[in-house]
């Protein structure tokens, strides 16, 4: 399984999980799934929710709410959810677990204080990671298998985040003002 992130997506995972650190950001996936790949085009931030345990109580009735608002739109469709891990791997919780079903796709990023420099790239297990101006963010997607119904890693792909510059180059004025 793989998962698409445009950039519109990109920066509106960073964002959320920056906004908060170092709390817990969570949010809905929107986009479509195209076979064995999720397009995700937009990463909506929900605010209700502060921590895990009330977002997944607070889920039903705000995810109902929000899922209906988008079954409006066509060619858009929720696609799964995201949250951030401040200061913790992007390993699964059980909590995690427990809210995932077979169908969706479901992002977790990993958030901390960045000790060093590192460009956006690709990581072995499927995963994308890099740095910000203060953070380090590796980013995971998980999908459950319909075989095992046990939760298996997806590979990201984000090309516009691939060799995302950290310190952007100064641009050259054109002299036009
Ligand atoms: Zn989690």
């Amino acid at each position: 399984m793989q998962v698409f992130i445009n950039e519109s997506a990109f920066w509106g995972l960073l964002v959320s999980a920056i906004e908060v650190y170092k709390k817990e950001s969570y949010g809905l996936l929107l986009g479509h799934k195209d076979g064995e790949m999720f397009m995700v085009v937009n990463a909506v931030a929900c605010q209700k929710a502060e921590r895990h345990s009330t977002w997944v109580k607070a889920r039903d009735k705000s995810y109902a709410r929000i899922v209906n608002f988008f079954k409006n739109l066509p060619n858009l469709y929720v696609v799964g959810d995201f949250h951030s891990h401040p200061r913790h791997s992007t390993d699964l919780s059980a909590d995690d677990i427990d809210g995932m079903k077979p169908g969706q796709i479901y992002i977790v990023l990993e958030i901390k204080d960045k000790a060093k420099d590192k460009y956006w790239s690709y990581n072995d297990d499927g995963t994308l990671s890099g740095t910000t101006d203060s953070w380090f963010i590796k980013i995971a997607a998980y999908y459950i298998d319909p075989k095992t119904l046990k939760p298996k890693m997806a590979d990201v792909l984000c090309p516009f985040a691939i060799g995302f510059d950290i310190k952007p180059k100064e641009r050259k004025r054109n002299g036009q003002g």
